[in-house]
C-alpha cells in the first residue's frame, strides 16, 4: 500500500468537490478516471486500494497487459488513446469503454469485433473543439453525423464527447474552450442523442473543465506523480 497515491487521490477528490461546489454542480456529478498509462500494475493496485475503480490507458498493447496482470480486481478499464485498425479487436475484447472514437469506421469495427457475452462498449466520440490541424479528433463540422452514425451500432452505446484541448494560457483561455465542448454536448442531445458524459479535463485544468460542465476527469500526474 504506497501511501502517495493514497493522499494524492485524497488531494484530487478534494479539487473535484471544491470545483464541484463552486460551479454549483451536485456531488458526484464529476468522475474520476485515474490515468495509468506508462505506470506499473502495482500503482494501479494502490490506487485501488485507496477506493479508485476506473482507471484509463492510451496504449492498446500496454493497457491490455495490465488489464491481464489486474484481472482479479474489479476494475473498469477506459481506453483514452489513439485506436489503429488493426488493434481495435483488442480494444473491443478488453475495455468496458473508449473516449476516443473519431472516425466511423473504427467505430464500426469496435462494434463487429465485440464479443457477444459482453455489455455493449460504452463509447464518446473525441472532438477537436480548439482545431489544432495534427490532432485527432472529428472536426465540430462533422460530429452530428458520425454522432449519429455510431448510435445506430448495435454494440455500442454512444455516451458522449471527449476533448483534449491544448495547454492554454490561463483559467479564462481554458474555460473557453471546455464551454465550446459544452455548446457541442448540448446541441447533440438538443438533436435527439442521449448522452450523458462530458470527458474533459485533466491535472492542469480539471477545475476549468468542471466549472463548464464536465462530468469526467482524467487524472494521471497529481494521482501518479510525473510519468517516466
Ligand atoms: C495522459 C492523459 C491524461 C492525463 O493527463 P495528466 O495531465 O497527467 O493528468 C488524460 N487524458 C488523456 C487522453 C491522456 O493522454
Amino acid at each position: 500500500m504506497n501511501d502517495t497515491v493514497s493522499n494524492n487521490l485524497q488531494n484530487v477528490r478534494k479539487r473535484i468537490e471544491l470545483a464541484s461546489a463552486a460551479a454549483g454542480r451536485a456531488s458526484g456529478a464529476v468522475k474520476l478516471l485515474a490515468v495509468s498509462k506508462t505506470m506499473p500494475a502495482q500503482a494501479v493496485r494502490d490506487a485501488h486500494a485507496a477506493g479508485q475503480l476506473a482507471f484509463g490507458e492510451n496504449y492498446i498493447q500496454e493497457g491490455v497487459d495490465k488489464i491481464a496482470s489486474l484481472a482479479d480486481l474489479p476494475l473498469a478499464w477506459h481506453c483514452i488513446g489513439p485506436i489503429q485498425s488493426n488493434k481495435s479487436k483488442l480494444v473491443a475484447e478488453n475495455f468496458a469503454w473508449v473516449h476516443s472514437i473519431d472516425r466511423l469506421k473504427i467505430a464500426e469495427r469496435l462494434s463487429a469485433q465485440r464479443p457477444a457475452h459482453l455489455p455493449p462498449l460504452q463509447v464518446c466520440l473525441q472532438v477537436n473543439v480548439d482545431g489544432g490541424n495534427n490532432k485527432s479528433g472529428v472536426a465540430p463540422s462533422e460530429l452530428l453525423a458520425l454522432a449519429q452514425a455510431v448510435a445506430k451500432l448495435p454494440h455500442l452505446q454512444l455516451r458522449g464527447l471527449m476533448t483534449i484541448p491544448e495547454p492554454a494560457a490561463n483559467e479564462l483561455a481554458a474555460r473557453a474552450v471546455h464551454r465550446q465542448a459544452k455548446e457541442l454536448f448540448d446541441s447533440l442531445n438538443a438533436a435527439g442523442l442521449k448522452l450523458d458524459t462530458l470527458s474533459m479535463g485533466m491535472t492542469a485544468d480539471l477545475e476549468a473543465a468542471i466549472a463548464e460542465g464536465s462530468t469526467c476527469v482524467r487524472v494521471g500526474t497529481a494521482i501518479f506523480g510525473v510519468r517516466p
